[in-house]
């Protein structure tokens, strides 16, 4: 693939094509497309770094469904994203929430957290589920095991080797972190407080397979330990019968709480925390487009791969909004020939 003409970013001042509020993987593959189809982008992004919640919140756990990967750990996903973007040396702004969007002469101003303005023709919304956190045990006595053993995300798992730990909660994330941890661990035992995971058929074969210890029906009564856990106490919620636990690190995944925050005061069509969208990836507003987790619409899957596919869409509706003689479809990146329906090949 050829390199940019221009092989810097542009000034953060000028006017550019297409802003995008949001650098996680979806953000990150719109500008590479916006750079393939030429135009001049910006990424805008509240966090200190790329990546979205592959980065904040799972950075070492593998990725089994992107397409071409048998599996990809999530930080190098986004390191290979964030290079296949900068091939078109996009502007770069970290560490600015976008606050504000307002039409101006047939574009946009987004006003930011610490008070800058972004011009731009056009805007692509991909700012995932928009600030997250993780939802937390319910005992507020257990904050004090946060950094002594107590997670509610993984950022770095080598903490986690030769450590006997307690995994709660039963969806996919709980279940793909007890076969990471597993495999690293001293020992893993995983609670979830019903029968069945709320995972991949095929994750919770590997897991009964692995040395994982499982028991269903149970959840976390308490935690003790003198300053750092030490063993954590479960109950059999059909039976309330306890068992004490030596443990070193207790990990809690029960999801992660939504907040879009300013981008609800804009104007834009929303279904509970999602942006509506048409089959062009257009909002309500023209100009403003959206993709990746953030939408909406008949059929939605929120992966990377269904995300990367609705950011082509997205900068293929601003190219056109930008240069109304650009065709929507912009041949294949590989150049080969475009076939006619019907044809023999
Ligand atoms: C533990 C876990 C495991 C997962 N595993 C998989 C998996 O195996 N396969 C898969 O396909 N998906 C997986 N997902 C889901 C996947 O991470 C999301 O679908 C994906 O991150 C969505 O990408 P996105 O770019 O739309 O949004 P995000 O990754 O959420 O990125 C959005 C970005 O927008 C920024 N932002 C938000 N609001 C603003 C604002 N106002 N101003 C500036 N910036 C803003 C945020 O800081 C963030 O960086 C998993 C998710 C979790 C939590």
């Amino acid at each position: 693939m050829s390199d940019d003409a221009n092989n810097s970013p542009a000034p953060v001042d000028d006017l550019f094509d297409l802003t995008i509020v949001g650098a996680g993987p979806v953000g990150l593959f719109g500008a590479f497309y916006a750079g393939m189809r030429g135009m001049k982008v910006k990424l805008v992004d509240s966090l200190a770094e790329l990546g979205g919640q592959l980065s904040a919140l799972y950075p070492d756990k593998y990725i089994y469904d992107m397409a071409g990967f048998p599996k990809v750990l999530a930080r190098d996903l986004v390191r290979d994203l964030a290079e296949q973007a900068r091939q078109f040396h996009p502007t770069i702004c970290l560490e600015e929430k976008v606050t504000t969007l307002t039409p101006v002469d047939g574009g946009f101003e987004l006003g930011t957290e610490p008070g800058r303005t972004h011009r731009t023709k056009t805007v692509l919304i991909t700012a995932g589920v928009g600030a997250f956190a993780p939802k937390k045990l319910e005992n507020a006595g257990f904050a004090r095991f946060e950094g002594h053993g107590l997670h509610y995300v993984i950022p770095n798992l080598s903490i986690f080797e030769d450590r006997r730990i307690l995994m709660v909660g039963g969806g996919d994330s709980a279940v793909d972190w007890a076969l990471h941890l597993e495999e690293i661990a001293k020992e893993v035992t995983l609670i979830h407080r019903r029968d069945g995971f709320r995972a991949h058929e095929d994750s919770v074969r590997k897991l009964n397979a692995s040395s994982a210890k499982v028991l269903l029906f149970h959840e976390l009564k308490d935690l003790q330990g003198d300053g750092r856990i030490a063993r954590a106490v479960v109950f059999d919620n059909r039976t309330q019968a306890e068992t004490t636990i030596e443990v070193d690190e207790v990990v809690v995944n029960f999801g992660f709480l939504a907040n879009l925050g300013p981008i609800r005061t804009w104007g834009l069509t929303l279904e509970k925390i999602s942006l509506v969208v048409n089959p062009q990836m257009e909002t309500n507003i023209p100009g403003v487009m959206a993709a990746g987790d953030i939408t909406t619409y008949p059929g939605k899957l929120k992966l990377i791969v269904t995300g990367a596919g609705e950011a082509a869409m997205a900068v293929c509706t601003a190219k056109m909004r930008c240069d109304p003689k650009a065709s929507y479809f912009p041949g294949h990146s590989s150049g080969s020939a475009t076939f006619e329906p019907g044809a023999a090949h």
